[in-house]
């Protein structure tokens, strides 16, 4: 019998691999087994096909071990990890890389051992190094190779072993570690055995001068029901056993060390203490009522529905309720958000309506629990709802009933690097397709592309035009900061009106919530007298102040210098600090409002899991009043405190040069003006900027998503840009200029000979170096109607026949982004 297998890598296709006598019987698709790939390389590979087909033409190698009883993956993810393969052009390796957790994906780690057989020869004399590590590995029979090198005092083990190997000096061998490990609680038991009553008398009578002792013996036994012959004695861990005794570690250390106790670890139920706390759902507003049910009429005639919400109409709200239907026929539910951040708040409001039939998944918690879930989903068949952001699209459901992406708009949702280059909100549509299950999109802002098929009726379409408690949309103010300049009224980033209005929100005892884009504004360093900045060694972009640690970083390679003192360049001592990050606004505003307190949250402060929950506990509970931000505080969160958002300058998000610059910026500037006023009084919101009349600004003062997306539609048709057209984008990588130069235009010139006028560039991108790696681009755009397979089948084809053969351009990486965002 033979295996098709999966590998981790960026190779196409599948690979066939024999099946031992052994476990021929039991081995199942979706197990994963271990395999040797390459000289000596050991991967974990995931069966997707079992036959008796004998490949030919080479030498078939036999299957290592099967690391799972029960397959860990199960069909419909295997044939959905296909559609992502084609649909984004990557391989199906790359998507399993992505999609199971890493707790699942074995590590191995090169030991070493000597070849008894070996003999000196005159044609090779050993150095002394080479000699020196034989003795080693000699001496220690099985070494690894980092303490091969310690051993020996060198640094580049590797080369020699590698050189001893070709020697056949030695032999390398891969020590596979699971890096998963169940949770595990220590456990007690007594050794007496159960019916021997006179051994259980000596003991007491043994330790009757010792009652702290004789207090554990007699709590273990009324803990484990010892005397209960009827049923097997209850676990009893150790945890238990000395608070019911109320005596210290030492004494139940001093009853093991006479042998009358043992301990154990037994694994734990990471999930036991979550808690069955059900309750139903608040009930809805009669507008969240209409609402509902016309979602469920949309569902009769549609498998997607949009549900376009303005910002404080309690989407979530309606969800729970739909979510709460849907458990009840028994089914799984998977709510995606795009951002970790929001699972934070979510978590808590979705907890003490579902208790442990939550799941929430995403990369800030560790492996183990990842592991957990994966195993969890993969066993049972329980009604449950996964709360994650895109990665959870992987995971094993068994009864998909219902896909729920909220913030349906957000680019977050698109995973840039490495590949699969998905769209979350796409595959899960997919996913839910292939389950039969029904998606709901949830936005305040849908994109151009979701509302065009909703208003075509491709999708469903339901509205909800008021906020929760009739509360009224926030009122923006546009102030115009060219002018405040000119008056002089500007103090750093404020405007007057800013600093006024924040002054009332704190004197009443409300929050502020202030916004800065990401991008363009990241702090950088200067020097005052010459102009020079300083740039990454690795990369073609100017490195990013921090304060806290008072250096400069790349943000695309992680290089890090300090900051000079003088400059580089003219060497005058004039090194100034330009740029308006979070950190600086963070300065600015602990001068303005020195009794204001004071979160900034950013990429920088939120690294951790519990650095993003502290933040937006602080806030929450107002023990900080102030919140200033990126992009993060913009998405959904949800404070009842807020008066006044300030966004400090929408200029950048407007001229951004991307065709959806103005589709992000209405985004954005909508959703955080949307955390104003959101439970008893409306808010306010003041937009900085240099053009008062700029379309989309006014745009967001109206709140009229209509017009926005009427004008924005009308652009894109104009200019030929999605959902007008499709749009590839292949992106090249190589170290040296002159080949990537050379391989770009050979490749565009390639691609016109099949799809002429469609074919745009070679480009260099915005930063057009990252990690000593060139970057250039080639687009593709293609009309509507075109089949997208059959592109792909040419692209694919193209370099195939022509690049993948040839020495030069097979050097060259190619990255497909399909749909880029
Ligand atoms: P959206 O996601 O549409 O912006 P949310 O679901 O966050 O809005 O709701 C906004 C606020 O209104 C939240 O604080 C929520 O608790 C409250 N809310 C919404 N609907 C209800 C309801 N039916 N009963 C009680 N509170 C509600
Ligand atoms: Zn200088
Ligand atoms: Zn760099």
């Amino acid at each position: 019998m033979f295996a098709d297998v999966l590998l981790p890598l960026m190779l196409p296709g599948t690979f066939t691999y024999s099946v031992p006598q052994a476990v021929a019987a039991t081995l199942r698709v979706g197990s994963r087994v271990l395999v040797q790939f390459g000289r000596k390389k050991l991967y974990t590979a995931i069966v997707v096909l079992l036959h008796d087909r004998a490949p030919q033409g080479y030498e078939v190698k036999e299957i290592l071990g099967v690391l799972d009883a029960e397959p860990i993956v199960r069909h419909p993810q295997l044939r959905l990890w296909q559609w992502v393969a084609d649909y984004y052009m990557c391989s199906p390796g790359e998507v399993y890389r992505a999609a199971l957790p890493a707790g699942l994906k074995v590590e191995s780690e090169t030991s070493v051992s000597g070849n008894a057989d070996f003999e000196e020869d005159a044609g090779h004399r050993l150095t002394d190094t080479e000699r020196a590590m034989l003795d080693i590995v000699a001496q220690r029979g099985k070494v690894k190779v980092d303490e091969l090198a310690a051993a020996a005092g060198v640094k580049d083990a590797m080369h020699i072993v590698n050189k001893l190997l070709s020697l056949d000096a030695v032999h390398v061998s891969e020590r596979v570690v699971d890096s998963y490990r169940p949770k595990t609680e220590v456990c007690v038991r007594l050794t007496l055995p159960r019916d021997d009553e006179a051994a259980l008398h000596r003991l007491f009578d043994e330790l009757q001068r010792a009652r702290k002792q004789e207090l554990l013996l007699l709590a273990y036994l009324d803990l484990s029901r010892w005397t209960l012959r009827s049923a097997e004695p209850v676990e009893v861990t150790r945890e238990a056993l000395l608070a019911r005794a109320e005596v210290g570690p030492a004494i139940l250390q001093a009853l093991v060390k006479k042998g009358c106790f043992e301990t154990y670890k037994r694994a734990v139920n990471r999930f036991a203490d979550a808690g069955r706390v059900t309750q139903a759902p608040a009930e809805l507003s009669d507008a969240q009522l209409t609402a509902l049910n016309e979602v469920h009429q949309c569902f009769k005639q549609h498998d997607i529905t949009l549900l376009h919400g303005v910002t404080g109409s309690g989407k979530t709200m309606v969800y729970m309720h739909l979510i709460n239907e849907v458990l009840a026929r028994g089914n799984q539910v998977l709510y995606l958000v795009p951002e970790i951040a929001l699972t934070t708040q979510l978590t808590r409001r979705l907890r003490s309506v579902f208790g442990d039939r939550l799941l929430v998944y995403h990369s800030r918690f560790g492996d183990n629990e990842r592991v957990d879930i994966w195993r969890r989903l993969l066993s049972s068949h329980e009604p449950m709802v996964v709360l994650g952001v895109r990665s959870s699209v992987f995971l094993p459901f068994a009864r998909l009933g219902l896909v729920i992406v909220d913030e349906e708009h957000d680019s977050s949702y698109k995973q840039q690097d490495p590949a699969p280059r998905y769209n979350g909100r796409n595959v899960a549509m997919m996913l839910a397709r292939m389950h039969g299950a029904k998606t709901l999109l949830g936005s305040a802002t849908p994109s151009i592309e979701m509302y065009r098929h909703a208003l075509s009726g491709n999708y469903g379409l339901v509205k909800l035009t008021t906020r929760y408690g009739d509360l009224e949309l926030p009122d923006v103010v546009v102030v115009d900061t060219r002018e405040a300049r000119r008056r002089k009224e500007m103090t750093g980033t404020f405007t007057k009106q800013l600093l006024v209005l924040c002054r009332q929100a704190l004197a009443a005892g409300e929050q502020i919530i202030l916004f800065q884009n990401r991008r363009g504004y990241s702090p950088m360093v200067r020097c005052r007298d010459c102009g020079w900045v300083p740039h990454c060694d690795n990369c073609d972009v100017a490195l990013t102040y921090h304060k806290y640690t008072h250096s400069l970083t790349c943000h695309y390679c992680g290089f890090t210098r300090s900051v000079p003192t003088v400059c580089p360049a003219c060497e005058m001592p004039n090194i100034d600090i330009v740029g308006y990050g979070t950190e600086r606004i963070e300065d600015e505003v602990e001068r303005a409002f020195p009794e204001g307190k004071i979160s900034r949250m950013d990429l920088d402060t939120t690294r951790s899991k519990s650095s993003y929950d502290r933040i937006i506990d602080e806030f929450s509970s107002r023990a900080t009043n102030i919140l200033v931000g990126t992009q993060m505080v913009t998405k959904g969160l949800d404070f009842d405190g807020v008066s006044v958002v300030g966004i400090l300058n929408a200029d950048m998000m407007i001229h951004f040069p991307d065709f959806r610059a103005s589709e992000r910026a209405f985004d954005m500037l909508e959703q955080v003006a949307g955390r104003a006023g959101r439970a008893h009084h409306r808010g306010k919101v003041v937009i900085q900027t240099s053009q008062p009349d700029n379309e989309v600004i006014r745009q967001v003062v109206a709140h009229d998503y209509e017009a926005f997306y009427e004008h924005e539609l009308a652009e894109r048709e104009k200019f030929g840009f999605p959902p007008y057209c499709k749009l590839i984008n292949i992106q090249l990588k190589h170290r040296d200029k002159s080949v990537i130069d050379a391989v770009s235009c050979e490749y565009a010139a390639l691609l016109r000979t099949v799809f002429g006028s469609r074919v745009y560039g070679p480009e260099a991108p915005a930063v057009g170096r990252v990690q000593n790696q060139f970057i250039r681009q080639v687009m593709l755009k293609l009309e509507s109607g075109v089949s997208m397979q059959k592109v792909k089948a040419l692209m694919r084809q193209l370099y195939e026949q022509q690049l993948a053969a040839n020495a030069l351009t097979k050097q060259v990486r190619f990255n497909y982004d399909v749909d880029p965002v």
